[in-house]
């Protein structure tokens, strides 16, 4: 340290105030611990700024034209509707500025100081921001993960999901790139807000890592909801051409557009933090290693969220913030069990699980029972809508546990967040058999399945 320099010390400094850092920040201060939590872009991070929130906010908008739709099998006259972007993108703004003040109320409350600005590593005990300089006994590394853009010419002219909750002009043509949780879900919504959508999956079928009946079932649906949804494409080239913007495909064919989304992965967000002052190591896949207390190579220094590499999930970085937490600056630890973390994509229908996918659990040598059940949602027999819905359930028949519980279909996101209680105490397929069924519901489906599928 120079001489004339006066370091503002603390025990904790975290870097990052998204999901992760501001709940191991207010965790930590609420423990006693004197924190100081640096944010260089919007508190609450990806998810309130731009993820989870602004996302589920525009599904919502999106579902609007099919209920208006499906209304007149129930008697209603629907007169002419229009969708005015600006009003649900400057709502949502509204929405997020009034989060955004929420965060950083309860940083304060807690005890945490904010600062606003990029923070830097100058040492594995000293970080910058602003030109102030902090010394911490422990820093926090919780910066999260940036959109990744594939290389090819023209890319300067796609945009990110950062981007595409914000676009002055409402894009009546969308080509998204990508067949995961993002690609899926905006195909939805613009689907949904009235665009003509595209979606290129570069594999035989979207969304890898989930289910195969699952992955098929869900392409059928969205699929009939009108996204021209095309496997074994990808784009090739972009250009911009006097109607638009042209993509020329892997296949030569082209599609010209207003915007193209690329919802490509994500990498994790490090470029600012000046790592190679530390011993902090990163993987091949470039995410921070950590041991299972979220330690990196350097002691001092810790890291959790998007950026180690894990599941990308609001809830997860949570989890591992608090286990962080109470690791660091309690007696009482509160580690984070891994298993039968549920997860669902916000798309039309949604897609739910919780547990192993059929093929995992074959992978593991387990002796298996399945059980499906496909139907068309009730609310559709007077809608005419011809969606469809279908739930799994993947049983060990030698201990009767249900080890994977799946769903395509409206609400699969609710009606998993409960199966996932049920999972992680341990439900057997007797458990889900003796459950009463709440009539007439969806999820009722789960526990009256009785006959294994072929
Ligand atoms: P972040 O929340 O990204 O926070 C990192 C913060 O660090 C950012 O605010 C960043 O500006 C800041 N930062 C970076 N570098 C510096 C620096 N040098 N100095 C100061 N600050 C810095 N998850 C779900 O569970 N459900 C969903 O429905 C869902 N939807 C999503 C939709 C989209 C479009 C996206 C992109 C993600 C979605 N996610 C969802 C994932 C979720 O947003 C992330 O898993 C979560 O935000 C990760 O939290 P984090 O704390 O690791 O990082
Ligand atoms: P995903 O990993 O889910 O999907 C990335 C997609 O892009 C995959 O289909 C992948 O194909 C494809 N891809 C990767 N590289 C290329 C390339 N060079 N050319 C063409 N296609 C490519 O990442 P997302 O960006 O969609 O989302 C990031 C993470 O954010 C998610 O994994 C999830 O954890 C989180 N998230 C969670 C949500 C939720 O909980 N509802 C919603 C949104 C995001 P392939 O499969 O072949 O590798």
């Amino acid at each position: 340290m120079s001489e004339t320099r006066k370091d503002t010390s603390c025990d904790l400094f975290v870097i990052g105030a998204g999901s992760g850092g501001v709940r191991a920040a207010r965790v930590a201060a609420s423990l006693g611990a004197k924190v100081i939590i640096a944010e260089n872009l919007y508190l609450g991070g990806t998810c309130v700024n731009v993820g989870c929130v602004p996302k589920k906010l525009y599904v919502y908008g999106s579902e609007f034209g099919k209920a208006f739709g499906d209304a007149a099998g129930f008697g209603w006259t629907v007169n002419e509707s229009s969708l005015d972007w600006a009003t649900l993108r400057d709502n949502k703004t509204r929405e997020i500025s009034r989060l955004n003040s929420i965060y950083n109320g309860l940083l304060e409350t807690s005890g945490a100081q904010v600062i606003h600005g990029t923070a830097t590593l100058v040492d594995p005990k000293t970080v910058e921001v602003n030109g102030s300089y902090y010394r911490a006994d422990k820093i926090l590394l919780a910066t999260g993960s940036w959109p990744t853009v594939p290389d090819f010419p023209g890319n300067e002219l796609s945009i990110t999901s950062n981007e595409i909750f914000d676009l002055d002009t409402f894009p009546s043509r969308l080509l998204v790139v990508g067949g995961g949780y993002i690609a899926t879900e905006f195909a939805g919504i613009f689907n949904g807000l009235g665009s003509q959508v595209t979606q290129l999956y570069r594999g035989d079928l979207f969304m890898r890592g989930f289910d195969d009946d699952i992955r098929r079932f869900a392409a059928d649906e969205i699929s009939k909801t009108g996204v021209d949804l095309r496997f074994n494409a990808n784009i090739a080239r972009l250009e911009q051409a006097a109607d638009g913007l042209l993509a020329t495909l892997t296949d030569g064919s082209t599609v010209t557009v207003d915007t193209v989304l690329c919802a490509t992965g994500r990498h994790p967000n490090i470029d600012s933090l000046n790592l190679g002052c530390t011993q902090v190591s990163l993987s091949a896949q470039g995410t921070i290693e950590i041991d299972p207390n979220y330690q990196t190579k350097e002691p001092s220094i810790f890291a959790l969220g998007d950026m180690t590499g894990g599941l990308q999930l609001t809830p997860v970085a949570i989890a591992e913030a608090m286990a962080f937490a109470y690791e660091q600056f309690s007696d009482t630890p509160k580690p984070v069990d891994y298993n039968m973390i549920p997860t669902a994509v916000f798309s039309q229908p949604n897609i739910g699980t919780v547990g192993l996918t059929e093929a995992e659990a074959r992978a593991k040598g387990l002796s298996l029972q399945i059980f499906k059940s496909e139907f068309k949602p009730m609310k559709h027999t007077l809608s005419g809508r011809n969606e469809r819905t279908l739930m799994k359930l993947i049983v060990d028949a030698e201990t009767d546990r249900v080890v994977g519980l799946h769903m395509v279909g409206p609400d699969a996101g609710e009606i998993c967040q409960g199966m996932a209680v049920a999972m992680k105490a341990g439900a057997t397929k007797q458990h889900f058999d003796d459950t009463i069924g709440i009539h007439p519901t969806a999820a009722e489906e789960f526990v009256t399945m009785r006959t294994p599928a072929a």
